[in-house]
């Protein structure tokens, strides 16, 4: 098999059967059918039929979808409209009411929303446990557990979840694996190789990787990515021809992108960390992470996203300051989303306040002196630059307001 930075390429070739180098948009509806009835019920039933009607398949979704099974090692990818529906779809291929979840605490808060608000009116228990306790997985298991459904590291925080565990626990008990693997990408991570059966991702973030698209992917074995389909066909989130060729377009940098990005956020990392006005630094390349080792033993490499918690008297000021330090940001962007070019940040207990509650927040770890930031690809000199000045007007305002802190 080719490497990686190949494949990423090169893999699906065969669903361009036009002679053009890049694969063509097929910005169409539907497809003319086979004057043999027995050819039209074949593209009628078949399996993401590329040249059916677009809700059962596309040209480009099928090659995006081959390039990220490969990335993922799994047999089958299936690519949807968004993140969120790939969890759901693939959820919902899953479980049936009557049927129990074991989730984190710390999930992406849309999916956090589809377990507590959405779930739980269908008949489909969650237990939510803390991802970091490898116990409190095996504690969980019930009867009628179906799937164990983790994130990591975790969205916004990044804790990590033992792979290697929940993978064999899943085999042991029969009960399906699904991991998102959004926050690491497939060049930082490959969930299927600690035995997780199903690995999702909202390619909007790293896999998309430009900030201009939307779409979610599937990754599994080729029966339950049929399965998901079938669920896809009634639920009808389908990726758009345009969304599926940027997508395709964006991936081919994948490996580029995230090596830099890697770099860009460790060593940006490191220098905040050192910064008086910075409490703690959550990021898995730091040795200060309270699982490194973890995340070392189950990384190929880090990640772009990182947490920096604000140091101030009380978390009043801490807040102030967090928001000081948004507002005089120059080259980061004040915007929601991640995994881009371009470097971003924002203030999570903001942007969530209004789907966590006050304790979720807090068993989440989203204080109020929080800001996560997701490193691009721009020079790193210019992105510590931009905290410098940044972290130079609070210190400036707190001598002017006559706080004697430690700055
Ligand atoms: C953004 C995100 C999602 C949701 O993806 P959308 O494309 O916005 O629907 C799911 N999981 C994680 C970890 C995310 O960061």
């Amino acid at each position: 098999m080719a490497k990686l930075e190949t494949s990423l390429i090169h893999e699906g070739q065969e669903f361009n059967t036009s002679k053009a180098v890049v694969s063509p948009i097929y910005q169409t509806s539907t497809y003319l059918a086979d004057a043999d009835l027995s050819t039209y019920i074949h593209a009628a039933t078949a399996p993401k039929y590329p040249e059916f009607y677009h809700r059962h398949g596309n040209p480009t979704s099928s090659q995006v979808a081959k390039v990220i099974a490969n990335l993922e090692r799994t047999d089958d990818a299936l690519v949807l409209s968004t993140g969120m529906a790939a969890i759901s779809t693939a959820i919902l291929a899953v479980v049936k009411a009557g049927d129990h979840i074991i989730a984190q605490h710390a999930h992406y808060s849309g999916t956090t929303l589809f377990f507590k608000n959405f779930l739980s009116e269908y008949g489909i228990e969650v237990t939510q446990i803390d991802q970091t306790d490898n116990n409190a997985f095996t504690e969980a298991i019930r009867p009628n557990t179906k799937l164990i459904y983790v994130e990591t590291p975790s969205n916004p925080n990044l804790d990590i979840t033992d792979l290697a565990f929940v993978g064999a626990l899943g085999k042991k008990h029969n009960i399906l694996t699904m991991a998102d693997n959004t926050f690491a990408s497939p060049i930082n991570q490959t969930p299927r190789e600690f035995g997780i059966d199903i690995i999702i991702h909202s390619a909007t973030k790293y896999l998309g990787g430009h900030s201009d698209l939307t779409a979610g992917v599937v990754c599994g074995d080729k029966d339950y990515i049929e399965k998901v389909w079938q669920r896809s066909l009634v639920l009808g989130a389908a990726l758009s021809p345009f969304d599926s060729w940027l997508l395709l377009r964006g991936l081919k940098t994948l490996a580029l992108r995230v090596r830099q990005i890697n770099e860009n956020a460790a060593t940006l990392a490191l220098w905040l960390d050192q910064h008086d006005l910075v409490k703690n630094v959550a990021y898995v390349g730091l040795p200060s992470h309270p699982q490194y080792e973890l995340a070392q033993k189950q990384m190929k490499g880090t990640t772009g996203m990182l947490c920096l918690e604000i140091a101030g008297v009380d978390e009043e000021e801490a807040y102030k300051r967090a928001q000081s330090i948004l507002s005089n940001l120059r080259v980061f962007i004040n915007a929601a989303s991640l995994g881009g070019v371009e470097s971003l940040v924002v203030h999570p207990a903001s942007m969530w306040g209004a789907h966590h509650s006050d304790s979720q927040k807090q068993t989440s770890g989203i204080t109020k002196g929080l800001l996560r930031v997701s490193v691009g690809i721009e020079h790193v000199d210019d992105l510590i630059a931009d905290f410098k000045q940044a972290f130079e007007k609070v210190r400036l305002t707190s001598l002017e307001e006559g706080i004697p802190s430690a700055l």
